[in-house]
């Protein structure tokens, strides 16, 4: 019974799966479609993820709304319809809620209840679960949907708990409607989330403080309503459409332009660039083949982008602040926005630089840098991101074989066989995990990927009579030294990213995506299933 607490009796299934976001909805899905039983422990109080949890003012997808969505099932992509270019937080979590509802997900989905501990019993060959309600539930298979971006992060700032007006984190907000109408905010932190909330935040509070350490790199979105013309042409072949974006790199069917940055004379690149800023979004990463690659090249669009920046906000010193200048533009997340740096223009907005002057306190009445300057405030909006990748994962008590614990294997970084499995876990998957392209793809292309590659494996093994698959130590050794090797050749490990988990202190650095690229994943993906699943043992 979704919700409820079974005590002490444990409930034996075919699969758990942590986690009710677009990863776990899909594998219930896919498993129901398999024959068998599966239950999602859900720790929010329904369904969507991230976009049940990231209700701040703002919240949008910088995937296109037409690719942002399940392709599995033909006529709900056709009868889907999208009121944006980019939809807003509130359009996508009605599209979660319809999906669980129009394939009857929420039968088997517990909400409210989080999953503490999962334990590999070798003798029966199956995982016990438990959970902060007292749940047990043993599976045969144990499913990690936990998202890589749902253990939001809160920086240890002194006095936190002092402070007497309102606190608020990007990915924990409430549900009733947050008012800042004369008010005095403040925002810490300038990813993607504030880069998103601080435009909506300005217009309605008396004086808002932006709190920046590290500048990001952002394109404006060029939102618009949906124009139907472009809807009815990916609807006219959404099928052919769909395949060609899943061997992109990024998982996005757009243009890139596969030519050198550095091959084309200043003004044809200078035109270039104009072109992919005034279309908007992320695309302008597309503009040439050696972006991510080559320092020089990537130097070209990141001075262009500065040049951009110059141009919109007025005051000079402010402008400098918000030009990145310490990380090669697109290795930390490129953001995507709607007037972030015109909001800078606003008499009501102050960007404070903590990054010569960190956040020493806060203070009951607000924040202290130090060197004593003092900040006033009603509210403080944490946009700070995320514990990426491993967090939610680890904050489970993971342990398989001989009772090892997956926080120790995963100590000096995480290791996984594809992203996928680890060695010495038989039977846990996880769904984006980390050496797969996640993060840096359209999510719901590599979560549709994970998803069907896991069912595909699960039917080769009933067809064998197996009822276990774990990775061999060789092979999951061979790809993390793949995706090390992969990840050196780009400039992504230049960044302090929270790719690299440079954003959580203690956190090993290691560069957890794998950057070979979508298609490229996928085909590797295919061609071990297709040989019978070397690097696997089954039995
Ligand atoms: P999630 O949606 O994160 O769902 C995981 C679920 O697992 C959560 O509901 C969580 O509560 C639950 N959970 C975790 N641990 C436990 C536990 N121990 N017990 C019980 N439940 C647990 N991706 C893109 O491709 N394009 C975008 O434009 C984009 N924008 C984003 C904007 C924001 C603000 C954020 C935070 C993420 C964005 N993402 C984007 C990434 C986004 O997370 C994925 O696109 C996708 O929604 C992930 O789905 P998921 O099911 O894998 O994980």
């Amino acid at each position: 019974r979704p919700g409820q607490a079974t005590g002490e009796s444990t409930e034996a299934l075919d699969a758990v799966i942590v986690g009710a976001g677009f990863g776990g909805l899909y594998m219930l899905h896919r498993l129901r479609g398999l024959g068998m039983t599966a239950r999602i422990i859900e720790a929010a109080g329904g369904v969507g993820g991230t976009w049940w949890w990231n209700r701040y003012p703002g919240a949008r997808c910088d995937v296109e709304s037409m690719q942002y969505s399940f392709s599995f099932d033909e006529r709900l992509q056709q009868e889907w319809r999208w009121s944006e270019r980019f939809a807003a937080q509130p359009e996508i979590l009605r599209y979660a809620e319809h999906v669980a509802d129009r394939f009857d997900l929420r039968r088997d989905i517990r909400f409210n209840t989080r999953v503490t501990a999962a334990r590999f019993d070798e003798a029966a060959g199956r995982w016990l679960v438990l959970t902060d309600r007292g749940d047990r539930l043993s599976a045969r298979y144990c499913v990690m949907a936990t998202g890589c971006l749902s253990s939001a992060r809160v920086p240890d700032i002194p006095g936190i708990e002092s402070f007497r007006g309102r606190t608020y984190h990007t990915g924990r907000w409430p549900h009733e409607e947050v008012d800042f109408t004369g008010q005095r905010v403040a925002v810490i932190g300038t990813g993607s989330s504030a880069i998103q909330a601080v435009p909506v935040i300005a217009e309605q509070a008396k004086q808002l403080f932006v709190f920046q350490r590290t500048p990001n790199f952002s394109i404006p979105s060029r939102n618009r309503p949906m124009d139907e013309a472009y809807e009815r042409w990916w609807k006219s072949d959404y099928a052919a459409h769909r395949r060609r974006a899943r061997m992109m790199r990024t998982g996005i069917l757009y243009h890139i332009d596969e030519r050198s940055a550095l091959d084309v004379p200043p003004e044809e690149r200078r035109r270039v660039y104009e072109e992919r800023w005034a279309a908007g979004g992320t695309a302008f990463m597309g503009a040439f083949a050696d972006l991510l690659r080559n320092q020089q090249a990537n130097d070209t669009a990141a001075e262009f982008v500065r040049g951009k920046i110059a141009g919109i906000v007025r005051d000079p010193a402010t402008a400098a602040l918000l030009q990145p200048r310490d990380h090669p533009i697109g290795t930390k997340r490129i953001c995507v926005d709607t007037h972030y740096y015109e909001t800078f223009n606003r008499a009501n907005v102050r960007l404070v630089d903590v990054r010569s002057a960190p956040i020493e306190a806060i203070t009951p009445t607000g924040l202290r840098l130090r060197g004593g300057a003092e900040f006033a405030a009603d509210s403080i909006v944490f946009a700070t991101g995320f514990d990426a990748m491993t967090g939610a994962v680890l904050a489970v008590d993971i342990r398989g074989r001989s009772g090892a614990s997956l926080r120790e294997k995963w100590a000096a970084g995480p290791r996984a066989h594809l992203g996928l499995m680890v060695a010495g876990f038989p039977n846990l998957f996880l769904i984006t995990g980390p050496g797969s392209p996640s993060v840096l793809s359209n999510m719901m292309v590599s979560i549709e990927q994970h998803v069907d590659w896991l069912s595909d494996c699960l039917v080769h093994m009933r067809a064998r009579g197996a009822t276990c698959i774990e990775p061999t130590q060789e092979a999951e050794d061979a790809w993390v030294a793949h995706v090390a090797e992969v990840g050196g050749r780009t400039l992504y490990p230049k960044a302090n990213s929270w790719y690299m988990g440079a954003n959580i202190p203690g956190k090993p650095r290691v560069f957890m995506p794998y950057v070979g690229g979508v298609g490229t994943y996928r085909e590797e993906c295919d061609a071990i299933a297709a040989q019978g699943y070397p690097g696997f043992r089954m039995s």
